[in-house]
């Protein structure tokens, strides 16, 4: 970790690069901190195999197109919520117009850069990472109040200035409008907000499930347990903006709704009644809502829940929907799934809302559901991207007649998914076609590089747009989880693991943040 006086050196930095101070006069001052930085920047600049420039003119989504025909304007909000208008903006927070040559991690407050880079390195370090894991692991699971982040105030400070900083949003309604705010002012078109309290299950704990309950338990759990679940996401859409998703987890619910869940059981009536609830006020409030995918055990009963709620405020016509199901596409069994949910909407004329992810639970669910290797579930992920944001089956999602209409949310960290989209969605609009409504989401702490490449085009194209230029507008959205630094640890923990699991795209990460650290230094242009 980087003493406090670093820190302090980096913050001083950040303010001086905001009002635009040389930034030499600084590395003088502090010149013994540079001398200790600057072989481990310098490194990263000569790692990085291609100059920040030659990079972004070589994505072939980022190139101005010449026209020959008249301009024709077309518009980037093919999304629209019910009773809202131009729901996918965020009005109150005005994008700061950049010059469209300025790097894409530019955006990031310096602190984060800092913070960002130190998590990835030690991520990407094997002798670093093992006990990090373990310890973190042990607190996430610790039962004794000497150990948990939530009583015990030397754990709770050290987690929350550092990984709970790096992925969390805030454990109070302040902390998180404050979160909330910057990514806003950073450029992203909105957020996907999350609470926190989860249950994983593990080992034998799904019979534990069947043995606990009696008639009173039952009791306490509906009048409880789904109590609390359901005034922590209506907290959450509470906090959420018009345009913004709230993601949520059925499984938080408690010790029934995880029985029915187990038993594929249709949602019983007070968890029913209570998503009720929580859908009724995020229409209110035009926030959407985002139904996870979680361990397969679960998985078929949850998707039978989400379908019944997308049945219900789905309707709104084209472009509307308020819920969305989760894909994911390592398992070889979704691309059928999806043909037939497509087919289910179609003949009920409401759409489809699809989260797209490649899936979580590698680790832990059956392999025998999965595709062997990675490049299948590559293949897999794109494959239905494609069809989806085409309206066109294909070798992956293989259907018949028409697609019912279904909105997206592309959410990966895989820069060659978001680069095939952007691809894609750009042919869209020069040739004029109609776009589905679509945005991106990438984890809070995760995959800057991409995001910040997206919140970086999103602000070049607005600028485009405005000349007349046919272009299509990213909307770039980070997920964040809140709650206490004890409910986040779970989440914390996965996070950390994923990190370790995607090596190649977490030093990817941190060279790109090596290099922005760099250039910041003036080591590199
Ligand atoms: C906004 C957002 C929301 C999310 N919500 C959910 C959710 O509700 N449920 C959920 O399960 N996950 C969710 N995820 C996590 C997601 O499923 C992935 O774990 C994560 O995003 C990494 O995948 P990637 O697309 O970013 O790309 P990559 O890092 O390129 O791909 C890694 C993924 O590939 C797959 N994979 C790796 N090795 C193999 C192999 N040998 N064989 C087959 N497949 C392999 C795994 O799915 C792995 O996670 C979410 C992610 C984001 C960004």
């Amino acid at each position: 970790m980087l003493s406090s006086t670093s820190f302090h050196l980096f913050e001083t930095m950040d303010a001086a690069t905001r009002l635009r101070l040389p930034i030499c006069s600084y590395r003088s001052k502090h010149s013994q901190h540079f001398q200790k930085l600057l072989p481990i920047l310098v490194s990263h600049a000569q790692e990085s195999e291609i100059p920040y420039k030659q990079h972004e003119r070589s994505r072939p989504f980022q190139c101005r197109h010449v026209h020959t025909q008249p301009r024709r304007h077309v518009s980037s909000a093919t999304l629209h919520l019910p009773e809202i208008e131009s729901a996918t903006q965020a009005p109150t927070f005005p994008s700061p117009e950049i010059p469209v040559s300025k790097p894409p991690l530019s955006c990031l407050p310096l602190s984060t850069l800092i913070r960002s880079y130190l998590i990835t390195a030690v991520s990407s370090v094997d002798i670093l990472l093992r006990p990090s894991l373990a310890t973190l692991s042990f607190l996430a699971h610790a039962k004794l109040p000497l150990f948990s982040p939530d009583t015990n105030p030397l754990i709770r400070m050290a987690l929350k200035k550092t990984l709970y900083a790096q992925f969390c949003a805030g454990e109070t309604p302040a902390e998180i409008k404050g979160t909330v705010t910057q990514l806003k002012q950073m450029g992203y078109a909105g957020v996907i907000l999350a609470y926190a309290k989860e249950v994983v299950l593990q080992g034998k704990d799904a019979e534990a499930f069947d043995a606990a309950l009696d008639c009173s338990e039952q009791e306490r759990c509906t009048q409880e347990e789904i109590a609390a679940w359901t005034n922590g996401n209506m907290e959450t859409v509470r906090l959420a903006e018009k345009g913004d998703f709230v993601a949520l987890k059925f499984t938080g619910a408690g010790r029934q709704a995880m029985q029915s869940l187990l038993k594929g059981d249709i949602c019983g009536p007070n968890l029913e009644e209570a998503t009720h609830n929580i859908c009724r006020l995020a229409r209110e409030r035009g926030v959407r809502l985002l139904f996870d995918a979680e361990q397969n055990a679960v998985q078929a009963a949850i998707d039978r829940w989400t379908i019944h709620f997308m049945k219900e405020y789905n309707r709104a016509g084209k472009g509307s929907a308020l819920v969305y199901g989760t894909y994911q596409a390592y398992l070889k069994g979704t691309p059928a799934k999806l043909v037939r949910h497509m087919e289910e909407a179609k003949r009920g004329g409401w759409t489809l809302g699809v989260k797209l992810v490649r899936g979580a639970y590698l680790g832990s669910d059956p392999r025998q559901l999965m595709w062997e290797d990675i490049e299948s579930t590559h293949r897999c992920y794109d494959g239905i991207a494609e069809a989806l944001m085409r309206r066109r089956w294909n070798d992956v999602l293989k259907g018949e007649g028409e697609m019912a209409h279904a909105d997206l949310v592309l959410a990966s960290h895989n820069r060659e998914s978001v680069k095939q989209a952007r691809t894609i969605r750009d042919e869209q609009a020069q040739k004029g076609e109609a776009r589905i409504g679509m945005v991106y989401g990438q984890l809070m702490g995760m995959a800057d590089n991409v995001s910040c490449e997206l919140v970086q085009e999103a602000k070049e194209r607005k600028e485009m747009e405005r000349t007349g230029e046919k272009v299509d507008v990213p909307q770039p959205f980070k997920y964040l989880v809140w709650g206490t630094v004890g409910q986040c640890s779970k989440y914390l923990l996965r996070r950390a693991q994923e990190n370790r699991d995607a090596i190649a795209r977490t030093v990817d990460g941190r060279k790109a943040l090596g290099r922005e650290l760099a250039r910041r230094m003036g080591f590199v242009r």
